[in-house]
């Protein structure tokens, strides 16, 4: 079987109470038989907590109890999980002691990522030298893929391959590369559609003719899309509003003065951005075996990419200044918020197909 994972995955360590925030709050994390039937063997202090922890959730499963401010009942003042600090991280339950690693799974192939939601994991990729992959041969027999055509998957595996090309070793600005993968995607979409598998490996990320992507008004439709979706948390709403409020505030001249001024500040945004949209390529294109569905998440990806570039744009302007820090805890953010949320992840890849609302491929294109 083969593996792949992005050469920074095995770099990853929890920071625990270093944390700019936790994974231990606001999400149900349900526990498994065994998981119980260990927590019974727990050092006797730990006991009591977990007894008084673990509650039952509205569908009768056991979970851990959330306080009203979203914090796991087993999260420590400093930071920590009660269960790693007092018995050892072999201790945690599987959901726990996974995150923020995932594994996709496609019969002869096992891809697995760091979701940046973690902002541990946001901060190594916008601090990575680039988005590549590793891969390797494990020697293990393939499984079972029922239901998908391998032709299929091979036809994603080689357009993802061209996608990650184009953009992180593609020529021009990152709006430039980011509309070729739109336009590869485009051109996939139509393969898809037709079960015509081949045609995947014939589909190229053509040279965009028409308007530059990236710009305000694109970013304050996704950032407003954004904001009617289901929160999380309530702080992310109310950011978006903020943050669209302060740049429809802003005149053609001071527009362009936000954009020059913050790319001058933190030249690195372009190099982040790029590895943000290699990750989003990575975790979500192969998706498409699933359910077709490759252009909505190529839209999703490329208006995430707006988004974010102006919220940090944004962040910078309001606060003077922006670390690699306060990028990560914007990319963090959307991962919880969206890459977390099914229901909302998989809305924005359905209005990714409304090419009347979100006309990226046309005006790219120069249609
Ligand atoms: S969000 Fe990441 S770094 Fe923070 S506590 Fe969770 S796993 Fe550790």
């Amino acid at each position: 079987m083969r593996r792949r994972e992005p050469d920074y995955y095995r770099k990853f360590r929890c920071i625990g109470g270093a944390c700019p925030d936790t994974c231990c709050k606001d999400w149900e994390i349900v526990l498994d038989e065994q998981t119980l039937e260990a927590y019974q063997q727990a050092p006797q202090g730990l006991r009591e907590r977990l007894k008084a922890g673990i509650v039952d959730n509205e569908d009768g499963e056991r979970c851990f109890r959330l306080g009203e401010d979203g914090r796991c009942a087993m999260l420590t003042q400093d930071g920590w999980c009660a269960v790693q600090r007092e018995w050892g991280e072999e201790h945690l339950c599987g959901h726990c002691a996974a995150y923020p690693r995932f594994v996709e799974e496609y019969g002869c192939l096992t891809e697995s990522a760091l979701a940046i939601s973690c902002p541990e994991a946001a901060r190594l990729l916008l601090e990575a030298p680039g988005f590549a992959l590793v891969e390797e041969e494990d020697g293990g027999a393939d499984l079972p893929f029922e239901g998908v055509d391998g032709g299929m998957l091979s036809g994603l595996e080689h357009t993802r391959a061209m996608a990650l090309e184009a953009l992180t070793r593609g020529e021009g600005t990152v709006w430039k590369r980011l509309a070729q993968v739109l336009a590869l995607a485009y051109d996939g979409q139509d393969a898809l559609d037709f079960c015509a598998y081949d045609q995947l490996f014939q589909c190229a990320p053509l040279e965009p003719q028409g308007a530059e992507m990236g710009g305000r008004e694109m970013a304050l439709r996704v950032l407003e899309r954004w904001m009617a979706l289901e929160p999380l948390r309530p702080e992310w709403p109310a950011l978006l509003q903020s943050r669209c409020a302060q740049l429809s505030g802003l005149d053609e001249g001071a527009y362009d003065a936000l954009r020059a001024g913050f790319q001058e500040a933190y030249p690195q945004w372009e190099g982040q951005l790029t590895r943000v949209a290699g990750y989003l390529i990575f975790r979500h294109w192969l998706k498409a075996v699933n359910d077709d569905g490759l252009y909505g998440r190529a839209v999703l990806v490329g208006g995430a990419c707006v988004a974010l570039y102006h919220l940090m744009a944004l962040e910078w302007q309001a606060q003077g200044t922006l670390s690699v820090e306060g990028a990560a805890a914007l990319c963090s953010a959307f991962g919880r918020e969206v890459e977390h949320m099914e229901d909302n992840f998989m809305a924005l890849v359905e209005d990714g197909y409304h090419l009347e609302r979100w006309p990226l491929y046309q005006c790219l294109m120069g249609l």
